[in-house]
């Protein structure tokens, strides 16, 4: 089959690779329909996540078509048409028992490895490197996917997958993240970054009740999409960041912020751990406005900051002095995908959010290289990618 590898730092190619088999009775082979690239993969372009080998396959975020079930499976069936959330739940241990499933404490099988380096475990990611898990990633035509039955999410028929797809991750991310806000009515939400995750989280705020939602980033067409949901747009480049967000809150702040940022994109390591390490904390040193600082010097005090956007291992230029006599409180994580799902699946069929807004293009699996180098830099007003396999 044919499949979209990481080759190095800034180097991604299609490859042709041998064809996934079931290895566990607990898995289930999906024939691949619909797959995206999202920001977490430009982390691992960017040189940001050890562990990565050349010839991994990449890619989180993908649906299709189950084409064969080991033995064990119960619930999913041959035939079914399904989402694969992005984070492994075993469906079994403390965490995923309390719907804590980006937290799954089995399903890395590489726990040990990433406990001896960070301390604690990730739970297994698909294509997300060896530290959380080592499992291929689902931009491919064909995908392994593990405990199926506690993991796969049949699509209502007649959903398409430009409807389903972004249930694996981005949708549920702005959801959690727009949830951690604790919005009250009359809130104000203020989110840096107008991405995906931004772009849900701005109609997820919504949702959840917030009465203003201002969006901050540099590049028009996501302030404008921001704006489409009725989010109010500061472009950094161009206004001071926080006078604007005093000015537009009476002085006082918002009353939530999120940091749909993370990671900058603009990454140049080299892969390995010591090179991830250095690249995060230069990042943190040098780039300006950096989002997770920004949002705790903007949020009012006694406010919530949601941080939606992932960070690597060890950076941490955080202004605690203001986190504490602020008392605000911090709220983030990888997102527990499938709690979400059931609510996010009735808001699109009731039309209440339509997931397909974000995408600006839809490329063949070959075109991968392409897509990940216009993704990442935000080229040809590139929002989301969607790869047909
Ligand atoms: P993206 O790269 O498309 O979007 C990031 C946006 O942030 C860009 O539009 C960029 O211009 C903007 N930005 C950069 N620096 C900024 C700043 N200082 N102030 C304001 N805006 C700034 O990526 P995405 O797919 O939307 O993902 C966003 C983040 O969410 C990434 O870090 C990704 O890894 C993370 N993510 C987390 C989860 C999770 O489970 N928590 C899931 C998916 C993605
Ligand atoms: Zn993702």
């Amino acid at each position: 089959m044919k499949a979209v590898v990481w080759d190095g730092v800034n180097r991604v190619k299609v490859e042709r690779v041998p064809d996934p088999e079931i290895l566990q009775p607990t898995d289930a082979i999906v024939r691949v329909t619909s797959t995206a690239i999202c920001g977490s993969d430009l982390h691992l372009v960017d040189g940001y996540v050890p562990s990565m080998v050349h010839g991994d396959i990449l890619g989180h975020e993908f649906m299709g078509e189950v084409v064969e079930v080991g033995p064990a499976v119960r619930r999913i069936k041959v035939g079914d048409r399904v989402i694969v959330p992005f984070p492994i739940s075993c469906g079994q241990c403390w965490y995923c028992r309390r719907g804590l499933t980006s937290l799954c404490d089995n399903s890395n099988p590489n726990a040990t490895l990433a406990e001896a380096l960070w301390g604690y475990s990730p739970a297994g990611i698909y294509g997300y490197s060896h530290l959380t898990g080592g499992y291929a990633g689902g931009q491919a035509q064909f995908a392994r996917t593990v405990y199926a039955d506690d993991n796969l999410y049949v699509v209502p028929g007649g959903m398409a997958d430009e409807q389903a797809l972004f249930l694996t991750d981005v949708l549920p991310t702005g959801y959690m993240a727009a949830e951690h806000c604790q919005i009250e009515p009359g809130d104000v939400v203020a989110i840096f970054g107008c991405g995906p995750v931004g772009q849900f989280a701005v109609r997820s705020a919504f949702l959840l009740g917030a009465e203003r939602v201002i969006t901050i980033d540099r590049f028009e067409e996501r302030l404008a999409l921001a704006a489409q949901a009725g989010a109010e747009t500061i472009n950094y480049e161009k206004e001071e960041v926080f006078e604007r967000l005093k000015f537009l809150t009476g002085g006082r702040g918002p009353d939530s912020v999120m940091d749909a940022v993370g990671l900058e994109a603009h990454g140049t390591g080299m892969g390995g751990l010591a090179d991830a390490v250095k690249q995060t904390t230069r990042v943190l040193e040098t780039e300006r406005p950096h989002a997770l600082r920004a949002a705790i010097m903007a949020c009012r005090k006694g406010g919530t900051v949601s941080v939606p956007g992932v960070y690597g291992g060890l950076a941490d230029k955080i202004p605690v002095g203001s986190f504490m006599n602020k008392a605000l409180t911090l709220k983030t994580g990888q997102t527990h995908v499938h709690r979400y799902l059931d609510v996010l699946t009735r808001h699109i069929e009731r039309g209440e959010i339509d997931p397909a807004v974000i995408i600006t293009h839809r490329l063949s699996l070959d075109e991968a290289p392409h897509a990940y180098k216009i993704f990442k830099h935000k080229h040809e007003h590139c929002i989301k990618c969607v790869l047909d396999p």
